[in-house]
């Protein structure tokens, strides 16, 4: 696979740059966000770090999910919970905080990358067009809220809502078996590869990121100790 790195730091860009080569990956390392929006086309993974000379980290997040949908984690030295959050929000598959074990990054670049659409190996996703949920309810609907699992688009009183990727990975795996409560290992496993790979804190960003988003709260019900399952307006 070929990996964008944007480092600015030269001593984290080589020993990055050497992890990713020996798993077999080919690297292009930028330094600068400019550079770095110059080559999401060929990127088949990104690995972001958010302290950069030229543009907030964050901001260029923000950018390259506008044009690059390849599975991107963010690794960088800001801890704190606000910014995971935000990462998460504004479109990170994954938030990686220095200093970090090597093997762990690896790791969670393989689960990403997994997960990516038009990915090889794995399960179909939820309600992607191999699902077998999807073949028999393409378009569910709550109240004002219209979830089709065919388009992958969400609709709120006529309007659509763009959500990210996997906030509507998560959406329509509620959505495909809207009568049953989903235990949040299930959903783990589904849309983040491992019901238990550190991924907790991001299902529950992602739940909040689609009832901002939509406006519709009540549109994901918390089942409390258990899990998540389609709502329904009161
Ligand atoms: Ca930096």
């Amino acid at each position: 696979m070929h990996a964008l790195l944007v480092e600015d730091d030269d001593r984290m860009a080589h020993a990055l740059g050497t992890a990713l080569a020996q798993r077999g990956h080919t690297v292009r390392r930028v330094a600068r966000a400019a550079d770095a929006l110059r080559h999401t086309r060929e990127a088949e993974f990104v690995l972001l770090d958010l302290g950069l000379p030229d543009l907030d980290g964050m901001e260029l997040l923000r950018r390259l999910r506008t044009v690059c949908a390849a599975p991107l984690i963010v690794v960088t030295a800001r801890c704190e919970e606000r910014d995971v959050v935000q990462g998460l929000r504004a479109g990170a598959d994954d938030y990686v905080v220095k200093p970090f074990r090597m093997a762990e990054l690896m790791a969670r670049i393989d689960t990403v990358r997994r997960r990516a659409p038009g990915a090889v190996a794995g399960r179909p996703g939820p309600a992607g067009p191999a699902g077998p949920d999807a073949a028999a309810v393409r378009t569910v609907c709550r109240g004002d809220a219209e979830v089709d699992l065919a388009t992958r688009t969400v609709c709120v009183a006529g309007a659509e809502v763009r959500l990210t990727r996997r906030e509507f990975d998560v959406l329509a795996h509620l959505a495909a078996r809207p009568d049953e409560v989903h235990p949040r290992a299930e959903i783990l496993d589904r849309i983040w590869g491992d019901a238990f790979f550190a991924a907790s804190r991001s299902l529950d960003v992602h739940v909040a990121g689609i009832r901002a988003k939509t406006g519709r709260p009540w549109l994901v019900r918390t089942v409390r100790g258990f899990g998540y399952q389609l709502g329904t307006e009161r």
